[in-house]
């Protein structure tokens, strides 16, 4: 569980990107930031694995403030997934893959079906592993970037925007692919979006940001469609 007491960012340059942000991303939920461009939800999403440090406040992971941890070990329980897959380009699909499972200690073999596992994961086929990123469509970049952050069995996973760069039909079917991992995997997952459609489907509970940082809303998808 992720909670965030009374946080705030403000940038060097005076911008208050977050202002007293307080909640509680369950354990084995999908908790949503939704809100227009620039209402602080990347800056919410990237203080949680320290890419950016709270100005004030205080996020507890288990428990344990982060401010506590050593940024890399912290971020070795925290997958990471942006918009545009991130995805190494001189490398093939599988090795993109196998890259964390390596870094953490397991032979280049075990690396690899560990990676072939995950490719089957996301519903990739086994054929397109090796390939090379920019021979995948977007859809698929992102589902290679959905089994790179899994890759490490992160308790924990950011995801921001990660369906917005591709057209509609896919997004529906990257959205339904999540849901059942989800269903499968438990993962206490903080979700960034600015369509509140998107919010709604995929959010246990749904934050809705207004821009200045500040939180307007923190429920379940029915009771903000009931208010
Ligand atoms: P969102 O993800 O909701 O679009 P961001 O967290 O990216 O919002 O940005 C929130 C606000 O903080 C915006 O006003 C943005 O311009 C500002 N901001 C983001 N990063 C920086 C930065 N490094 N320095 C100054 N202002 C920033
Ligand atoms: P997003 O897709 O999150 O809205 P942006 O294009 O707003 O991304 O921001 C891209 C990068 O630029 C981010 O790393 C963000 O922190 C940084 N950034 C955004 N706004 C500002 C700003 N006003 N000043 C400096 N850096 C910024």
């Amino acid at each position: 569980m992720i909670e965030f007491q009374a946080v705030s960012k403000r940038y060097p340059d005076g911008t208050v990107a977050v202002d007293e942000l307080t909640l509680t991303a369950e354990e084995r939920q999908v908790t949503v930031l939704v809100g227009p461009s620039g209402c602080g939800k990347t800056t919410s999403l990237r203080m949680i694995n320290r890419m950016i440090d709270a100005s004030s406040g205080e996020i507890r992971l288990a428990g344990e403030n982060i401010t506590d941890r050593d940024p890399a070990q912290l971020r070795r329980g925290i997958g990471y997934v942006i918009q545009h897959a991130g995805l190494f380009p001189h490398r093939s699909v599988l090795d993109n893959i196998a890259t964390v499972p390596l870094l953490t200690g397991a032979t280049r073999r075990a690396a690899r079906a560990r990676a072939s596992e995950l490719l089957e994961t996301v519903g990739l086929p086994a054929e397109l592993g090796k390939r090379y990123p920019k021979q995948l469509s977007g859809g698929q970049q992102q589902r290679v970037g959905v089994a790179r952050a899994l890759a490490a069995d992160p308790p924990v996973l950011l995801m921001d925007e990660p369906f917005s760069a591709v057209d509609p039909i896919v997004r529906e079917d990257l959205q339904d692919e999540l849901l059942r991992l989800q269903s499968e995997l438990g993962k206490t997952i903080v979700f960034v979006t600015h369509d509140i459609d998107e919010a709604v489907k995929l959010g246990d509970k749904v934050a809705v940001l207004r821009v200045g940082g500040k939180l307007a809303q923190f429920d379940t998808p029915a009771a903000l469609l009931a208010a």
